[in-house]
């Protein structure tokens, strides 16, 4: 069922579901962005309906409900630990198309990856829902979803589906739910994003030989100088899932403290370092290639689904160095052609 509501009676159902729903949504943190006199949009509890930014892409990913820049993962001392305590009260994430799917490579991380399934992760990801928001017809400036099927979500994967703006709709999908909004009904379902201002050629690498040339293209060359290996393509990335912990004991002559888990990034000195002072990858265009090896080819191949990447553009919105992951995929299909090629032709 599909209803247009007010404003007013949008915050009414939104306080409705505020009694059942610890809710969460991209919001603005004025003066808080990375240049003077900016705001920043990233994901937070929301307590009014106004709280909620609809017409702009958050800054921030969805993912950091799931996984916070830092969380405690369980408190210790001498001989005992109590692991931290997961809020029972269910939780509703406003979200995009690209946001669900991206959540979903991280269930493939945190609970499908060699039968290792991630208590704390499972812990909160059981009692999450999403409502599904819509995005612009083309999506913002740098998305390419379209081109890495993201923009596309099943009806089952989300209790409703809204539009926010000057208009405000909404697609009820959990009958449950039909009590909690009152409007006139209409014809509405979140159009998908079909096509991106930008569109991205995923390389088809056609067997093992090429590869390993891939590994060696001069083009990851060029991103020694560029990338400055600051890692903030990382930490906004949708789906980089990478983190490392460590213990932090309250005082320094006790065994009682806590243990924590930090967000990791593979693009930051120290992240392949070895006992020993081996470090796998020191360049930066090793590391570029690396991370863009794992989004556009390793997990789809170790989990035979979709691309890791869901094309959401955080990693070009937020380099310091300009650099653009779509138009990097773009040149790495270009090369990977004529690898395949020559590869043909002996
Ligand atoms: S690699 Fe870039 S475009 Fe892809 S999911 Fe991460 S931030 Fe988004
Ligand atoms: S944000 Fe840009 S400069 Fe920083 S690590 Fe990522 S690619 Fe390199």
């Amino acid at each position: 069922m599909s209803l247009k509501l007010t404003k007013k009676s949008f915050s009414n159902s939104f306080d409705k579901l505020k009694e059942i729903y610890t809710i969460y949504a991209p919001k603005r943190s004025p003066k808080q962005g990375r240049f003077c006199d900016t705001d920043i949009i990233k994901y937070d509890v929301i307590n009014s309906s106004d709280e909620i930014v609809f017409n702009e892409k958050s800054n921030y990913a969805a993912k950091e409900v799931l996984s916070p820049i830092t969380e405690t993962l369980f408190y210790f001392t001498d001989n005992e630990y109590r692991a931290k305590k997961i809020a029972k009260k269910p939780i509703l994430m406003f979200v995009r198309a690209c946001d669900i799917n991206a959540i979903k490579r991280f269930d493939d991380i945190y609970l499908k990856n060699g039968g290792f399934v991630d208590s704390f992760y499972a812990g909160i990801r059981e009692n999450i829902s999403f409502a599904l928001m819509e995005c612009p017809s083309k999506g913002w400036d740098t998305c390419f979803c379209a081109s890495m099927k993201s923009n596309i979500v099943n009806d089952d994967e989300y209790i409703f589906g809204i539009q926010l703006g000057e208009e405000i709709k909404v697609d009820i999908k959990d009958p449950s739910l039909t009590e909690i909004f009152d409007g006139s009904q209409i014809t509405y379902h979140v159009p998908v994003v079909e096509e991106n201002l930008i569109s991205v050629k995923i390389p088809m690498i056609s067997n093992k030989d090429v590869q390993a040339k891939v590994k060696d293209l001069d083009l990851w060359k060029e991103y020694d100088k560029r990338c400055i290996k600051c890692g903030s393509c990382t930490i906004a990335c949708s789906t980089c899932t990478c983190y490392t912990s460590y213990d932090m004991s309250y005082t320094p002559d006790s065994n009682a403290g806590e243990r924590r888990r930090i967000n990791a990034s593979c693009h930051i000195d120290g992240y392949t370092d070895m006992a020993g002072g081996h470090s796998f990858r020191p360049s930066a265009g090793e590391r570029l290639r690396f991370k863009t090896m794992h989004k556009i080819h390793d997990h789809a191949k170790r989990f035979g689904g979709e691309h890791m990447c869901v094309g959401c553009g955080r990693c070009s919105d937020h380099c310091p160095a300009f650099i653009s992951f779509s138009t990097l995929v773009n040149k790495l299909s270009v090369e990977v052609d004529k690898l395949n090629e020559e590869d043909i032709n002996g």
